[in-house]
């Protein structure tokens, strides 16, 4: 029986509807193969509603992401919008989207693609076969704890004050996505904290062990940040899935992103308890290469694929893409950001044409 889901699509700006136009191809071509059906509805975000409607996320987009099975989005800003006042900031659009979804998981990949080795700023033994997920919690933690401000103090100096909380069910419900995406992959859950210092780092060891309980397939370990901040440049590969607090996660990712050393190849999820997923790539909207079909479509398209595994849980559709990918770079298909010695220089469009042939 033909399965059938509800995708919204936010191309943004920039290098966005390029990128997005894609990995909507790929999708259908997926979907025809393997009898998924996807109803796809365009929504104004970003720098291209302040344009239409004077909001970066106008109340219709929100209703209709919030209506849907999944999310997808490429990227937004630019130039042109980057001097509006804060709450018309098409950046501000995206952290409403996020409320609006209430997505408290961001879920970060960082893969070395056998045939981009070289693109890491580390040695190729310390590399070769990266291939970790780092579970992030997006919504609470220092960022959001109470009290915070600055403030004046007794001896009459300013004092800063951030708080780092988490409650019990903050704490289960992205323990639960952790653990359920280190099944999906190879089994193996770090839980990055300072538990040696932090209280609320204590509560959150006590929580995740005690999860724990409810996944005995999963291997549960346990890092102090800065330990982990030294092995995941020292041997990478100990690391599977990585499950960590707000401050810590938005270090964490970026260090491991930048084991892969290509921005332009890398997908992101964020998810919330039971509605749609976001998903969408690490990269901005590249004005500087928007319209000159120059842009790398790779992370979009693997967004597309992170959709179907995590969002829609569709992983034959998402091994189908990520192996199709994989062939394009086997042929030496690159666009100029990826571009080495002796490979295939294609543009935004050409490199989608590489990709649907490798899927036929
Ligand atoms: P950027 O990621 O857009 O670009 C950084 C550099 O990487 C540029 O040289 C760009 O050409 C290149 N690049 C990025 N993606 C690429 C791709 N797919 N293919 C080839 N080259 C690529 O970051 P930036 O320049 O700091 O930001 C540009 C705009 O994007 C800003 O308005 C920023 O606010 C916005 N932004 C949006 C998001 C998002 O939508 N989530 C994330 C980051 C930045």
């Amino acid at each position: 029986m033909t399965q059938s889901f509800r995708i919204t699509l936010l191309s943004g700006d920039g290098i966005g509807p390029e990128i997005m136009a894609i990995a909507v191809d790929v999708m259908k071509q997926v979907g025809s193969q393997l009898d998924l059906r996807f109803e796809f509805q365009e929504a104004l975000m970003g720098g291209v509603a302040i344009d239409e409607t004077g909001s970066p996320l106008p109340e219709a987009t929100l209703k209709t992401c919030q209506d849907s099975d999944a999310v997808l989005l490429a990227a937004i800003g630019g130039y042109k919008w980057d001097t509006l006042p804060r709450h018309q900031r098409p950046e501000t659009g995206l952290l409403g989207l996020r409320a609006g979804l209430k997505l408290f998981a961001n879920l970060r990949p960082a893969t070395i693609l056998p045939q981009l080795i070289d693109a890491s700023s580390l040695k190729r033994e310390v590399v070769e076969g990266v291939d970790i997920m780092v579970v992030r919690e997006l919504t609470g933690g220092i960022y959001f704890g109470e009290p915070k401000g600055i403030f004046q103090a007794e001896t009459g100096e300013k004092r800063g004050v951030s708080t780092m909380a988490y409650t019990e069910s903050e704490i289960d419900r992205i323990g639960r996505v952790a653990f359920e995406t280190a099944q999906k992959r190879q089994g193996r859950l770090c839980s990055v904290d300072k538990a040696n210092v932090l209280e609320v780092s204590q509560l959150w060891r006590d929580r995740i062990i005690d999860l724990a309980a409810d996944y005995p397939d999963v291997e549960l370990s346990h890092l102090y940040v800065d330990n982990a901040a030294m092995q995941l440049v020292r041997w990478p590969k100990q690391f599977d899935t990585i499950v960590t607090g707000n401050l810590f996660g938005d270090i964490l990712s970026d260090a491991a992103a930048m084991l892969t050393g290509s921005i332009g190849m890398l997908p992101s999820a964020s998810l919330g308890a039971d509605g749609p997923g976001v998903f969408e790539p690490v990269h901005g909207s590249a004005p500087d290469i928007a319209g000159q079909d120059k842009a790398n479509p790779l992370a979009q398209v693997l967004s597309a694929a992170m959709m179907l595994r995590y969002g829609l849980d569709q992983p034959a559709a998402a091994d189908k893409i990520e192996a199709a990918v994989t062939q394009v770079l086997d042929q030496g298909y690159r666009t100029g950001d990826i571009m080495a010695e002796g490979m295939t220089a294609v543009g935004c469009k050409a490199m989608g044409e590489a990709i649907l042939k490798a899927l036929a």
